[in-house]
């Protein structure tokens, strides 16, 4: 953990705070995993309560721009995410949201084939390539269909409100603190999932962490590209997505901006956004200046939260690395293929999701149990709905047991998983 620099102190005045809220589960953080999570526990009859401090559903995977389910695949052909993540595809297709091969091209290494994936942003890394199952898919669908999966589910949602703090008694999170433009308020959770991407209740309950800083994303799309399909550079540089004349920009500020940036820093993630914003509307202008068909094309949004892949990552009970590549766990409660490999996968043990401290508190998405390698992998958006819909799961089975989390029945999640058509092994 970073040491802070030695700053002034106030001591704050003590003061009654409102309960708004005793939920069976609170899920903080309204991202792909928290939305899972949220669902899960809701539809196995937990009283359920969301809150996310914008106002929108899907964190980095909508006001991110990161439009591109990356992979629902092991990179041989057989799908490796399904339940929730599955569900929310559905959801999307039927609205006409969605781009992705159908199942009759996944593994095909069909040149033609690979190159219209690749156009598409669904191909990555060094070939040579097959197609995979991924899903590009349109943001304004996805926030629409998951509010609605949230509140058919029956959860609470509070969005445009941080958790910001917790109080801890014998072991357990007995409380937590929100702030939003109605005050300090408070909830008293019976279980807590921690699913802001960042940590930050892991963090505030004192469970140990690894600290990335990293290199700023700042992805953007551009309309009134002509003809859009054929542009040179497409799938580098930017990526066809959904909308006539369309593109997505995977901008990214390495080498282009000064330094790495420690996203739970709100002094770097200003200068970021900043730097970020100015260079990216300058590399439009060169699109528009050099490529062919972009003379006209136009900004029509920057990312409202910057693309940050680490920032801090549990050390829970479990610690998924590299050598597990390819390893079965008994306690298995997610599988995620790789982004850039094929034929390679890991299987997500239920202890990479358990701190080792709190006992009511299960972690799930980008900010789980893994090393840097293998949260390369376990980042992406089917793998953080897996990982919800798994710390969901868990929560309320372990609303109905003792209400810790490390003894909930492993065998019986597995089976509550499966029932409801996630892929645990
Ligand atoms: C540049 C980049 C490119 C990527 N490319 C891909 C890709 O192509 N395909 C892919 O599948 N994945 C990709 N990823 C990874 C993926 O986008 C993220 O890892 C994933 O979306 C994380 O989901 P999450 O729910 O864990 O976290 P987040 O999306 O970060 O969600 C966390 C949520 O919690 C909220 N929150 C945070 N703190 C608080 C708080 N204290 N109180 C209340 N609310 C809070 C946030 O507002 C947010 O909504 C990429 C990531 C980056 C940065």
């Amino acid at each position: 953990m970073p040491r802070s620099p030695r700053v002034p102190t106030l001591r704050e005045p003590a003061r009654r705070v409102p309960v708004i809220a005793e939920p069976d589960v609170l899920v903080v953080g309204g991202g792909a995993a928290g939305l899972a999570a949220a669902v899960a526990a809701a539809r196995d009859g937990a009283s359920t309560m969301l809150v996310e401090r914008y106002g929108h559903l899907g964190g980095l995977a909508t006001g991110g721009l990161i439009i591109l389910l990356l992979t629902l695949d092991d990179g041989a052909g057989r799908q490796v995410v399904a339940g929730l993540c599955q569900e929310l595809v559905d959801r999307m297709t039927a609205r006409g949201g969605t781009h992705y091969p159908p199942r009759g091209e996944w593994d095909s290494d069909d040149p033609a084939l690979v190159e219209r994936a690749r156009r598409w942003g669904l191909v990555w890394g060094s070939g040579p390539h097959r197609v995979r199952y991924s899903v590009a898919y349109d943001p304004e669908v996805f926030k629409l269909e998951a509010d609605a999966m949230l509140t058919a589910a029956g959860v609470r949602p509070r969005f445009h409100t941080w958790a910001t703090a917790c109080v801890v008694e014998d072991g357990r999170i007995t409380a937590v603190l929100l702030e939003s433009k109605a005050g300090r308020q408070a909830v008293r959770p019976r279980m807590v999932i921690d699913a802001t991407g960042d940590g930050d209740l892991f963090a505030r309950a004192g469970e140990p962490y690894e600290h990335e800083q990293v290199h700023p994303w700042l992805w953007f799309r551009m309309a009134g590209v002509h003809e859009a399909e054929s542009a040179p550079g497409l799938g580098r540089a930017f990526v066809h997505t959904l909308g006539d004349g369309h593109v997505l920009v995977t901008w990214g500020g390495e080498g282009r901006i000064d330094r790495r940036i420690d996203a739970t820093s709100p002094d770097d993630l200003t200068h970021a956004e900043i730097a970020c914003r100015r260079a990216a509307h300058e590399a439009a202008e060169r699109l528009r200046a050099t490529v062919p068909g972009f003379a006209h094309a136009y900004v029509t949004d920057t990312a409202t939260q910057l693309g940050i892949t680490e920032s801090r990552r549990l050390t829970g009970r479990y610690v998924l690395g590299r050598d597990d590549l390819d390893h079965p766990f008994p306690d298995s409660i997610a599988v995620t293929g790789h982004w850039t490999k094929y034929a390679c996968t890991y299987a997500i043990p239920y202890r990479s999701l358990l701190p080792s401290g709190i006992s009511n508190l299960l972690v799930a998405g980008r900010c789980i149990s893994v090393d840097h390698r293998v949260h390369h992998a376990t980042k992406e958006i089917p793998a953080c709905m897996a990982t919800g819909e798994a710390a969901g799961t868990a929560a309320a089975l372990a609303v109905r047991g003792n209400g810790a989390a490390a003894d909930v029945d492993v065998p019986a999640l597995r089976a509550a998983l499966r029932r409801r058509g996630a892929i645990v092994d």
